[in-house]
């Protein structure tokens, strides 16, 4: 309805919704860090809570009004708190980028050290590079994997923190398909008096279902997206595991009181880094956690690491290189430079053939992060829409047909018939428009 009104209103934005709406329907949807909402997610997102300012927290508001939005926020936070077994939360962020903002004003003075894992390794933007905020006004140093193994090496993270002596250690990756030891990272943490920041945009999905080991216990603060694995409305949250444990001895000037840092989280947020909440994405959020708290996420999320774990062992038996040689989670990377193929010119061909991927950087590349020599694969989206192990099999070999004959256009075009008989086979949502 609302969308027979937007065509009367503005058909040139209601027919690119459309287009947009077949191109997700009719492609293979692989970028790591998508996934597809469920129409009561977008619902809540489409809603009139678009309209409300709610500036502050539940019961204290700067707006009148706030009735119903506090009742809402209140849902989302307990239902976060609940999937995640954390003390307290702040489902406010506007994204996994704002949530970061709002650690690094809480726990950081500009001019700090940040040890973070490295962009060109598998890490964040947001992670201490040097064209983001975090690289900009922090002194930022970075751990990577081992070239050898694909994978991290405790005793060098921990000699390097001992050197390095930051305020702050990040952990939390893009592109990494291995589980990290959190324990192991506490422990560097102690030994150096840093904090310990995880950022589990990727993977907290497939942690809510307690697939990957859980972070809350072990780092001081945890930060997220919600619309990746979590499969939620695009936004942030950050979470603290234990609540009681966090003074950073900064004392409330009107009660002479010592604040928690959860606290000062909630004012990192407010007013610190954003103004009014989006209480129409944080209605979507409660409801997302509402689906989260689901046994069928569990079954979801076992799912998306079969079908991943499945895809890698394709690309193995094809002759591809993985990074680390396997997945742990929801995805797998291709460094193709025994293929002689580059990052861009795999994601261009790929995309002719309605397989949508990114390409990546690989750890230790020998290309410039616009050309790259890796892709990234993830299970997802393409989970979400029903595909099992035998499907993810079938991507693996319809890539690899395309990657084989990168000038084959005719070959191309026929893939992308495949493919899209393929996603015929598992409608995305069972309506026309979104
Ligand atoms: C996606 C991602 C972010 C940023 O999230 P946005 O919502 O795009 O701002 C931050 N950290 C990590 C590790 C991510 O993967």
């Amino acid at each position: 309805m609302i969308n027979n009104r937007l065509n009367e209103q503005d058909p040139e934005v209601f027919s690119l919704i459309e287009k947009e709406t077949d191109r997700q329907n009719q492609n293979a949807e692989m970028i790591a860090s998508e996934n597809f909402a469920s129409k009561a997610v977008m619902e809540a997102a489409g809603s009139v809570l678009t309209n409300k300012y709610a500036e502050g927290l539940p019961s204290k508001r700067y707006y009148g009004g706030c009735k119903f939005v506090d009742v809402i926020e209140d849902l989302a936070r307990d239902r976060a708190k609940s999937l995640f077994k954390a003390d307290w939360v702040n489902v406010q962020p506007h994204s996994g980028a704002q949530a970061n903002a709002a650690v690094y004003l809480t726990f950081m003075k500009p001019g700090d050290k940040l040890l973070g894992f490295d962009l060109s390794h598998g890490g964040h933007l947001t992670h201490g590079s040097p064209v983001n905020f975090s690289g900009i006004l922090y002194d930022a140093h970075f751990y990577g994997v081992e070239e050898s193994t694909g994978r991290l090496d405790y005793d060098k993270i921990r000699d390097k923190a001992k050197k390095v002596k930051p305020k702050m250690i990040s952990i939390g990756a893009s592109a990494h398909p291995r589980d990290f030891d959190y324990e192991a990272f506490r422990d560097i943490a102690d030994e150096t008096g840093a904090f310990l920041w995880m950022d589990m945009a990727h993977t907290a999905g497939l942690i809510a279902a307690g697939l990957l080991n859980d972070p809350l216990p072990w780092c001081h603060v945890v930060t997220t997206t919600t619309h990746k694995t979590l499969r939620g409305p695009r936004g942030g949250m950050i979470l603290v595991g234990k609540d009681k444990e966090n003074t950073l001895g900064v004392v409330a000037p009107k009660s002479g009181r010592t604040k928690n840092w959860s606290e000062l989280l909630d004012s990192a947020v407010f007013p610190g880094t954003q103004g009014g909440p989006l209480m129409h994405i944080i209605a979507a959020k409660a409801v997302a956690f509402g689906e989260a708290l689901n046994p069928e996420f569990v079954t979801y999320q076992k799912q998306v690491i079969k079908n991943a774990k499945a895809m890698a062992d394709k690309f193995v038996s094809l002759g591809y290189n993985l990074v680390s040689g396997g997945t742990d989670n929801h995805l797998v990377l291709i460094d193709l430079r025994n293929k002689g193929i580059t990052g861009k010119t795999a994601e261009a061909i790929l995309g002719k053939a309605e397989i949508t991927v990114n390409k990546n950087m690989v750890p230790f590349d020998t290309e410039s992060p616009f050309v790259t020599s890796g892709i990234r694969i993830g299970a997802p989206a393409m989970t979400t829409r029903g595909m099992g192990t035998e499907e993810f099999e079938y991507l693996a070999v319809l890539m690899d047909k395309v990657l084989s004959n990168p000038e084959n256009n005719d070959l191309h075009v026929k893939t992308a018939e495949e493919v899209k008989e393929l996603c015929q086979r598992f409608p995305l949502y069972n309506f026309v428009t979104v």
